[in-house]
């Protein structure tokens, strides 16, 4: 495989996890919200329940997700881009461990070496 097309594959996997990461986060709390809603209308005791339960599954999802967003590996240095040794920064535009900007479909110091 390619330097190349592995960036393109590591950058492929961090859509899909922040892409997953919003879908639940914002679908999942949008979606909550208008069944609870129902479920009141049906019947104020059902609303509780329904809403106690949906909650806690939607928190659970969004932190198993929001911590697999964060654990997400830089494609130079496999080691964590949005966690530095002593810094997190989920909105950096390059990589914590490495200065890898965010989106490089390659090695630039790898190029400069040769
Ligand atoms: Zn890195």
């Amino acid at each position: 495989m390619s330097e190349q097309s592995s960036f393109t594959l590591a950058w492929q996997d961090y859509r899909q996890r922040r892409l997953w990461f919003l879908r639940i986060s914002i679908g999942g709390f949008l979606s909550i919200w208008l069944i609870s809603a129902l479920a009141s209308m049906i019947s104020a005791s059902l609303a509780g329940p329904v809403i106690g339960t949906l909650g806690t599954v939607w928190m659970v999802a969004s932190n198993v997700l929001g911590f697999r967003l964060q654990r997400f590996k830089c494609p130079r240095c496999k080691k964590t881009f949005f966690l530095g040794l002593y810094s997190s920064n989920p909105f950096t535009g390059k990589c914590l461990n490495c200065g890898l900007p965010k989106w490089s479909e390659h090695d630039d110091t790898a190029a400069n070496e040769k």
